[in-house]
């Protein structure tokens, strides 16, 4: 029996070395068990993505806050200036809408 090696990955979840038998794509899982632990381990970690970007924010923020308070303690004063030409908020278009007395004239 011959067995036709390409090439040698490790799997994804566990590192073990997953032997390649040259048909089909690379798997990236040793086995079923180790896909569907990777599955869940990224399953996990989603909720957490609006948390990790409203950190960001924040420490962005803050950092900016403390660039204000420091320019201050120097003497100088901050203020907010909007850079470029802003585009006017439109109104919204307001409608005559016919109550149902008026509609029976
Ligand atoms: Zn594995």
């Amino acid at each position: 029996m011959t067995e036709i090696l390409m090439k040698s990955k490790k799997c994804k979840a566990c590192k073990t070395t997953i032997k390649y038998t040259g048909r089909g794509r690379y798997p990236k899982f040793c086995s079923a068990a180790c896909r569907q632990r990777a599955y869940w381990k990224r399953a996990q970690n989603l909720p957490a993505m609006p948390l990790r970007l409203l950190q960001k924010d924040i420490d962005h923020m803050t950092a900016k806050t403390r660039l204000v308070r420091a320019l201050e303690r120097l003497g100088y004063t901050v203020t907010l200036t909007r850079v470029g030409n802003p585009q006017p908020l439109k109104q919204p278009a307001l409608h005559v809408v016919k109550t149902d007395a008026s509609k029976e004239q």
